[in-house]
């Protein structure tokens, strides 16, 4: 099963690092809303590289199964 990021919006403060390091093209992150979150818009472009884990000052994210991967904007 593939891995991609789930993201913990109480504790994502919107830095955009996860979205700056992501080496996915396209990138898996989009950073929006007010206040602004990390969005989890495709996951399926996800290497499963870790920089966003690793470098998430909040330590928000962590790596799931795909299909547990988020939050989407949908969601
Ligand atoms: S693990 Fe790597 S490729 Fe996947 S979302 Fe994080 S930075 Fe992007």
């Amino acid at each position: 099963m593939p891995r991609a990021p789930k993201v913990d919006h109480n504790l994502c403060k919107g830095h955009g690092i996860c979205y700056d390091v992501c080496p996915a093209d396209p990138k898996v992150y989009e950073i929006k809303g007010d206040p602004p979150k990390a969005w989890v818009v495709n996951p399926e472009s996800c290497i499963e590289c870790e920089s966003c884990v690793a470098n998430c000052p909040e330590g928000a994210i962590e790596l799931v199964d795909i299909e547990e991967a988020g939050p989407k904007p949908e969601s």
